[in-house]
């Protein structure tokens, strides 16, 4: 860690980059390169420039806000946006080449609307199951034939059509996939023909070959995740992007019986040294996680002693000689000795996606490649 600075994450852009090349590889297919959120708390810009390195040809983000600020990076790569406001314009977004996803005849209109003289380019989103958003079948046959008006008149660009499964089962999915199927059937009846089909995130990119058409939404799997329960990173061949690091910020030799943090969760058994390390709940250590999580300091593993707070936990280092200033580390690649970030989400009752997605905006990253 640079001289100074008491907290950070490392954002390896080397592995996003393998990895991305990881899933072209598997898949065999297009890859978008999911950025949304600020690329999962690593960074969207840097992840995108990561992934594009690795091979992905297009960006995906939820706001067309997200998209925008793509734009203003310098990045020209294909990017679309799928979340809208009720009621938003798309002029921006058209006027910065950002494609749209499209889950209703309002956004269709929207979004012609938005083009000018130059066609809007939208993916068709259809609802297959999740329960969100997307075209119902009902809508559908509406939708599909203003599209393929709207493309005869050069007023819009129909680039994809596309869904999002649940990962509730394979027989869910298998479900979803086939009303996927039935929908791209009625759009080719109304004369689309999307070039860019796409239904897989990376559970299904991954898990149902079937699901990959001609491209997938890599998002989880790309800062080297897994999105299985019973699959490690290590077993998809991944590398975790992400390390979280702080230095001991003071230690102190307590007897027993001291009650340590908010509510004395914890006490001392015995004589011990604290180790108190300045990352709290604001910089997106779960709070649920007091008590279990555990952290590495040198070649040892040490449990979190009582309650995280906003900003800081002690962790209970016994009698080794852990002294300020040490490095302390919550989470990075099992494969190189560092706690699984999945140990953290275990404990608090989430998901890894939640543990790097919520690391705070007090945290400076740092990016590093290997
Ligand atoms: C977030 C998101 C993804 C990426 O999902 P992962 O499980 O992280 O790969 C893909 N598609 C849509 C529509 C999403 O919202």
């Amino acid at each position: 860690m640079p001289p100074g600075r008491m907290r950070e994450a490392t954002i390896d852009v080397g592995a996003i980059a393998a990895n991305v090349g990881r899933l072209r590889h598997l898949t065999g297919v297009e890859v978008i390169a999911v950025v949304k959120a600020d690329g999962y708390g690593h960074g969207a810009v840097r992840s995108a420039l990561a992934a594009l390195d690795g091979g992905a040809t297009r960006l995906g983000v939820a706001d067309v806000g997200e998209a925008v600020a793509l734009r203003h990076a310098g990045i020209d790569a294909p990017i679309m946006a799928w979340l809208h406001a009720p009621g938003e314009g798309f002029e921006e977004a058209v006027a910065r080449g950002v494609e749209l996803g499209i889950s209703s005849y309002d956004q269709l209109l929207a979004a012609a609307a938005a083009g000018g003289d130059r066609p809007s380019a939208v993916h068709l989103k259809v609802e297959t199951g999740l329960g969100r958003n997307g075209l119902p079948p009902a809508e559908q046959h509406r939708v599909f034939a203003e599209a393929a008006r709207l493309e005869r008149i050069g007023r819009l660009r129909v680039v994809g059509i596309f869904s999002h499964l649940s990962n509730t089962s394979e027989a869910d999915d298998r479900a979803a996939l086939a009303r996927f199927e039935a929908a791209l059937g009625a759009a080719a009846a109304q004369g689309l023909a999307p070039r860019v089909r796409h239904l897989a995130a990376s559970h299904a990119a991954i898990a149902l070959p079937e699901a990959r058409f001609d491209a997938v939404r890599i998002g989880i799997a790309m800062y080297g995740l897994s999105p299985f329960a019973d699959r490690t990173s290590a077993d998809l061949g991944l590398r975790p992007a992400m390390s979280l690091r702080a230095s001991v910020a003071a230690v102190r030799r307590v007897p027993a019986g001291q009650g340590v943090s908010y509510g004395y969760q914890h006490r001392t058994s015995a004589e011990t040294t604290l180790a108190l390390v300045p990352l709290g709940y604001a910089d997106g250590v779960p709070r649920a996680a007091s008590g279990g999580g555990a952290v590495r300091i040198g070649t040892r593993v040490f449990p979190v002693a009582g309650r995280i707070a906003m900003d800081q936990f002690v962790v209970d280092v016994g009698d080794h000689p852990v002294g300020v200033g040490d490095a302390v580390t919550l989470f990075g690649d099992p494969e190189r000795g560092l706690p699984a970030v999945e140990e953290w989400a275990d404990t608090a009752g989430t998901i890894n996606y939640e543990i790097v997605t919520r690391i705070g905006a007090r945290v400076p990253r740092r990016q590093v490649s290997s």
